[in-house]
């Protein structure tokens, strides 16, 4: 196994049939990890880069088989932020030292694109050092545009599987897996900072599955790339499904980081919902991003995208502190900087 992560580690590619042994043999973790730790110290130090994260809607029109907010949930509570809270979270986020904030929601036809624009600008224009990353879901190119014009610097889009008959084993028919896809070319075309993705251990997957993730993550190129194991969600079809394994998804995060050497890694909140000390072991297997909860307190418990999530009873300063005691005790170095992806040449 040595030779194979050597290989991954000094050439950033490795094989089909390699991936594959380094995701069945659970061997050899400890050189693994530390090799992807070597490789994200060289590309960002010890820096773990902070964004809040502000939840605006828990209305979805989409379906996901897997996700607690999906439109057929009807014991979902429903809510939806209004621009000036979700102003008022990020001059609170602004105020704790956070200089990128995350807005993510359900696919939620009342935010209008004329909404979100107003919005971004609105929280640039207040914020003008901060950085706005998106996460709505799938729009068209002229939206995604108009998102861009209007000040986005980032946008989240998991593509969740690669594989198109494993994407309809995890979506309704209405949902298609080309359509996603080119959501993610466009956003990169856009010029976003796009981030992909997709849960470990979901139903139905295979190793066949990760392997045609990690290649169209290779074709795709993108700044970002978020992993988390799935967590089962009651009242949505996969409730009685096993969930995702943690070990599992931190093989991966550094395998990820040693194909992706400069890609901005998450340590996610299912991560830590799967595991108690699920984050900070990501940290060290080669995440270098946290994202604090910054939604009010009284809405968290309703953006509940699976069972037992965590932070979602805390303040916005005590999820920030944890977090912080977190990434310290995993021996990084908590940073406030934007984290820009290293590719953005900033005036
Ligand atoms: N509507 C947005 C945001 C989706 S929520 C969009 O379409 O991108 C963010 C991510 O949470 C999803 O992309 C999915 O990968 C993850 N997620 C949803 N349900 C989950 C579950 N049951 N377990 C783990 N992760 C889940």
């Amino acid at each position: 196994m040595y030779n194979i992560i050597d290989r991954l580690f000094l050439e950033h590619d490795i094989s089909d049939s390699d991936i594959s042994s380094l995701l069945m043999d659970k061997i050899d973790t400890i050189y693994l990890f530390s090799k992807a730790d070597e490789v994200r110290k060289l590309y960002y130090g010890n820096d773990v880069y902070i964004r809040g994260l502000i939840e605006i809607s828990s209305f979805c029109k989409n379906n996901c088989f897997y996700c607690g907010i999906r439109a057929g949930n009807m014991n979902a509570e429903r809510y939806r932020l209004s621009s000036e809270e979700i102003i008022q979270c990020c001059i609170k986020g602004y105020d704790m030292g956070i200089r990128t904030f995350v807005l993510q929601g359900g696919e939620d036809p009342a935010f209008t694109d004329e909404i979100i624009c107003r919005l971004v600008s609105d929280i640039k224009r207040i914020i003008p050092d901060c950085a706005v990353t998106l996460s709505l879901g799938e729009k068209s190119y002229e939206s995604y545009l108009s998102f861009r014009k209007a000040g986005a610097d980032r946008y989240l889009l998991r593509h969740e599987t690669a594989d198109d008959l494993h994407y309809h084993k995890l979506h309704p028919d209405t949902m298609n897996p080309a359509n996603r896809k080119k959501c993610l070319f466009n956003l990169k075309k856009i010029g976003f900072q796009t981030g992909a993705g997709f849960m470990v251990g979901s139903p139905y997957q295979t190793v066949e599955h990760i392997i045609s993730d990690i290649r169209f993550l290779q074709k795709l190129r993108p700044e970002m790339i978020g992993i988390g194991p799935f967590i089962h969600c009651r009242n949505t079809p996969f409730e009685n499904y096993d969930n995702g394994s943690t070990e599992l998804c931190l093989r991966l995060i550094a395998i990820l980081r040693l194909f992706f050497p400069d890609a901005l890694i998450p340590a996610t909140t299912a991560l830590g919902t799967a595991s108690p000390d699920g984050r900070e072991r990501g940290l060290k297997a080669g995440a270098n991003v946290v994202m604090p909860n910054l939604s009010p307190v009284n809405v968290r418990k309703k953006y509940i995208l699976y069972d037992d999530k965590i932070c979602t009873g805390e303040e916005s300063a005590e999820c920030l502190d944890c977090l912080k005691r977190r990434i310290e005790s995993a021996g990084y170095t908590f940073s406030f900087s934007r984290g820009d992806h290293n590719n953005i040449k900033r005036e």
